[in-house]
């Protein structure tokens, strides 16, 4: 039998607020266990929630970008379960009135492009953490993280690989970034996957029973973890064997997934408007205010690099994969004011590769977007080739200085004068006898590599443009 994998993601995405959704209590990083705990977060009895504007900023942005519907009403509700590290033994989460609704993210497997229909985003409290690592058979408990702002983001089970899941897990990552409200950092927890897997026979249209594989925080372990859990499901089927309805943990050092407890339901949870706090409900003006304040969006970005700047699809779309490479781009492109796919070739080629060599991210390349425009401008004015650009950008790269100090320095500037590149053609073609002969035989190949020839003599100084003028018209 074929079978035909389905899989809808839950992400949870930690928004980028200085302090906690429902109190002042900061939400950095990495402090010491409980230091950043205040008594909304320990769950002290009296103390009441008060709602993050910030928070909810965010949770608008991302409906705008993901152009879902944005509830001018939405409700708080309690999420009842216990746990050492919920202490008030409730999450504030949204249930029945979740912020943002209906919205949709397009990715791109191959050459296809898909839409992935996202039902609904809503806003809540992060849980603590416990610690079971050096307390002598017990666990510790670590409250920094609890009332750290989060948005869970739904999609409909609209995917059908592996490979689909984690496109739009790279594509929603990305937005998010670019957009601002986190900062994608899935070590640190920022940005973690929950799939839902199940399987049918290929050309059902009923749901198979899903899994939900819990909080992957890479995007090879979201890849791995449904590979196997899809393989397992079909195995399981195809020796006899259900599914049951249940919720899985992914094991990096296996590479299994393993049940951790059968499938809770909703009604489990008694879900029910929170008293302590207000509907949540958003003015027109306030909406308008943040999609006036938006970004333009990488996918409307990609867009305009084909049509307004001529760019390939493959180079607008690399471009456009996160928005510090983008701004990058455009703030060179901007300086340069010449043709763009030449500043392209150079941001994809020699500066990504630099980066890459040295695992650098593009807000640290040690040349700014000013000075690689200011050594493209030495490209087109023909002060040097592209070939001793190349160089002047590597002495560039290990502070050497601006590109044109390099080239004086260096004594790298192109020679333009047309007597100086005579005596060299003269030079060459006396002493390449033999190709002189292949060329006037019809051999048009001969004639590259007179010029090359040329090129290395003026160790790659001569203006190529004039070599071949000159040459041509002494060989003709
Ligand atoms: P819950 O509230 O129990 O987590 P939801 O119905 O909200 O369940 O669904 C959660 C996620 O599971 C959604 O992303 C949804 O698309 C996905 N999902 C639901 N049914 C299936 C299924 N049969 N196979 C794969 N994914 C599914
Ligand atoms: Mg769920």
């Amino acid at each position: 039998m074929q079978w035909e994998v389905v899989i809808g993601l839950e992400t949870h995405v930690q928004l980028q607020t200085k302090s906690k959704i429902f109190s002042g209590a900061s939400t950095a990083f990495g402090a010491a266990p409980n230091t950043q705990a205040d008594a909304v977060s320990i769950a002290l009895p009296g103390v009441l929630p008060v709602l993050n504007r910030e928070a909810v900023r965010c949770a608008v942005k991302f409906g705008l970008a993901v152009n879902a519907e944005i509830s001018r009403r939405s409700v708080f509700a309690r999420k009842n379960y216990f746990y050492p590290d919920l202490p008030k033994g409730y999450q504030i989460s949204q249930y029945e009135h979740p912020i943002i609704r209906k919205g949709s993210l397009t990715i791109q497997v191959g050459d296809t492009e898909k839409t992935i229909r996202i039902t609904r985003a809503h806003l809540e409290e992060d849980a603590g953490k416990s610690l079971h690592e050096d307390f002598h058979g017990m666990s510790g408990i670590d409250l920094n993280r609890a009332g750290t702002p989060l948005l869970e983001i739904v999609t409909e089970p609209d995917m059908r690989s592996a490979t689909e899941a984690v496109a739009y897990a790279k594509r929603l990552h990305e937005l998010v970034m670019w957009i601002g409200i986190c900062d994608g950092n899935m070590q640190e927890g920022s940005f973690r996957c929950d799939a839902n897997v199940s399987v049918r026979p290929k050309g059902s249209d009923e749901l198979g029973t899903r899994r939900e594989i819990k909080n992957l925080n890479s995007f090879r372990f979201l890849q791995q973890a449904i590979e196997y859990e899809m393989r397992w499901q079909i195995e399981t089927l195809e020796e006899g064997g259900t599914i049951e309805q249940a919720t899985v943990l992914f094991d990096p050092d296996t590479g299994e997934t393993r049940a951790m407890r059968s499938k809770e339901e909703a009604n489990d949870y008694r879900y029910f408007p929170d008293p302590d706090l207000l509907p949540l409900e958003l003015t027109y003006d306030w909406i308008e205010e943040i999609k006036a304040s938006m970004p333009e969006l990488p996918q409307a970005m990609e867009e305009r690099l084909v049509r307004e700047y001529g760019l390939p699809p493959y180079d607008a779309a690399t471009l456009t994969s996160s928005r510090a490479l983008a701004d990058y781009f455009m703030a060179t492109v901007g300086a340069f004011g010449g043709e763009p796919k030449l500043v392209s070739n150079w941001v994809m080629g020699s500066v990504a590769a630099k980066l890459n060599e040295e695992g650098k991210d593009i807000t640290e390349s040690p040349v700014k977007p000013d000075q690689l425009a200011r050594l493209l401008k030495r490209i087109t004015d023909s002060t040097i080739s592209g070939k001793i650009a190349k160089e002047v950008f590597a002495a560039m790269w290990t502070g050497e200085g601006e590109a044109d100090e390099i080239i004086e320095k260096r004594g790298l500037r192109q020679v333009s004068d047309a007597g100086a590149i005579e005596a060299m053609v003269d030079q060459v073609l006396a002493t390449n006898a033999a190709m002189v002969a292949e060329y006037k035989s019809g051999k048009e190949k001969a004639f590259n590599a007179l010029v090359g020839q040329c090129m290395k003599a003026s160790k790659g100084k001569a203006n190529p443009a004039q070599v071949n003028e000159i040459l041509r018209r002494k060989l003709s």
